[in-house]
């Protein structure tokens, strides 16, 4: 069959070709976009089957969907996993995974630099379930051990993290969550399976917001939980109930996203390596996070645990807010945005972004300087991205670079 074997097959083979070889409708050879909700059967014994899952086949739109399912396909092979399931985002990929497996007097410890939303979810939600979150400094791989060691049902990890890049050292806590009986959960989604796999180390479950990388063009939402069978059914029940349904569309665009995935993931790994150099020896760059640069804290494990280091980096400047105010609107290859991993270049301020509600104070406790900007690499010539940000860099007046 076309597509046969994809299991096995190299990545670039599987982004082109996973999932693809399930489906055929009068020998086209693009996934069809099935809008339809309902599902008929003339026969109803076989309809019974379908609907006890004897017999493959969808019954209700809520539950499956024939596109939807070969994004979910997709995904799986991407990251070898033995399942899949979607979602209508990537926050309700999170938010039902762990609704679906926590439960009260549950502790689940993870770090203080997960995803803004994730963040939220441990903090104010899981409280009112009395489920404790344990929230550590996220290099802090001790603390992170004994505080799963004193019990949790989750070990909850996300490396690189957001905004400023940390890396944590995903072997090693999975080796020792996993002896204190503890479940892994991954968001991979900065990382992509093209240059990290969670599962193959170890982890139980990898998330994604599809809506970043794996789409890769922002005009889709979308989220994905893959992993052990047993844990994904059990999650796939919970979503099919709650509702948080990934549109056909949404998939479909999803899908064509990630033909492309190692193309453009290459492309912006190798352009963001290129810039963040550049970066570092600018004269009005304070600091640049990125953990392809040999003086990153923890670039010894993101060289061990990844292929390449990731299409975003963040860099803060000398002077104040004020230098930001500057510099990014004079940048004309970057959309001033708060999403991240499309084909064009994306950059903005975790101040008026993801980290809007904190403080000033609780955004220095999480390291992130006041003049950070996060820049997402699109696939444009790197070039031109770098001209770009000289020229933009060149407006920043000289008495903000001293001030600091
Ligand atoms: C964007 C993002 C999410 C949330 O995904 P949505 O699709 O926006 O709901 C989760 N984790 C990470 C790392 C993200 O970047």
């Amino acid at each position: 069959m076309r597509g046969g074997k994809t299991d096995q097959a190299n990545l670039g083979t599987r982004s082109v070709w996973g999932g693809e070889d399930e489906y055929s409708m009068q020998g086209a050879t693009q996934v069809p976009v099935v809008h339809s909700v309902g599902y008929g059967y003339d026969d109803v014994d076989e309809w019974y089957e379908v609907a006890l899952g004897l017999r493959p086949g969808h019954i209700y739109g809520r539950n499956s969907n024939p596109t939807v399912h070969v994004f979910e396909e997709k995904v799986r092979m991407l990251e070898g996993a033995e399942a899949a399931t979607s979602f209508s985002t990537g926050m309700a990929a999170i938010s039902n995974t762990l609704f679906t497996l926590l439960r009260p007097g549950d502790r689940v410890v993870s770090l203080v630099d997960t995803y803004g939303g994730t963040n939220k979810i441990f903090s104010e939600f899981l409280p009112n379930f009395h489920i404790e979150p344990v929230l550590c400094p996220t290099t802090d791989h001790e603390r992170l051990i004994s505080e799963v060691n004193q019990g949790a049902k989750i070990l909850y990890l996300e490396s690189p993290t957001n905004p400023t890049l940390k890396i944590v050292d995903l072997k090693r806590l999975i080796d020792a969550a996993h002896l204190a009986g503890a479940l892994v959960v991954v968001d991979n989604t900065f990382a992509t399976p093209i240059n990290q796999q969670p599962l193959a180390l170890g982890a139980d479950l990898v998330i994604h917001s599809a809506t970043k990388f794996l789409g890769g063009h922002a005009d889709a939402l979308g989220g994905v939980v893959v992993g052990r069978r047993d844990l994904v059914e059990q999650i796939y029940h919970y979503r099919e109930i709650n509702g948080a349904t990934l549109h056909p569309m949404s998939a479909y665009l999803l899908l064509r996203g990630m033909k492309t995935l190692h193309l453009r993931v290459r492309q912006q790994c190798a352009s963001a390596m290129k810039i963040a150099s550049f970066l570092a020896e600018h004269p009005a760059v304070d600091q640049v996070f990125y953990p392809g640069l040999p003086d990153h804290e923890n670039h010894d494990i993101a060289k061990r645990q990844m292929v390449q280091f990731g299409g975003v980096l963040s860099f803060s400047l000398k002077g104040g807010f004020d230098a930001v105010r500057v510099l990014l609107p004079e940048l004309k290859y970057a959309h001033l945005a708060a999403n991240l991993g499309a084909v064009e270049t994306t950059a903005g301020p975790p101040r008026t972004t993801s980290h809007v509600e904190l403080t000033h104070e609780e955004r220095a406790a999480l390291g992130i300087p006041e003049t950070l900007i996060r820049y997402s690499v699109g696939i444009e010539d790197v070039g031109d991205l770098i001209e770009d940000l000289a020229q933009a860099l060149a407006h920043v007046p000289h008495e903000l670079h001293v001030r600091s």
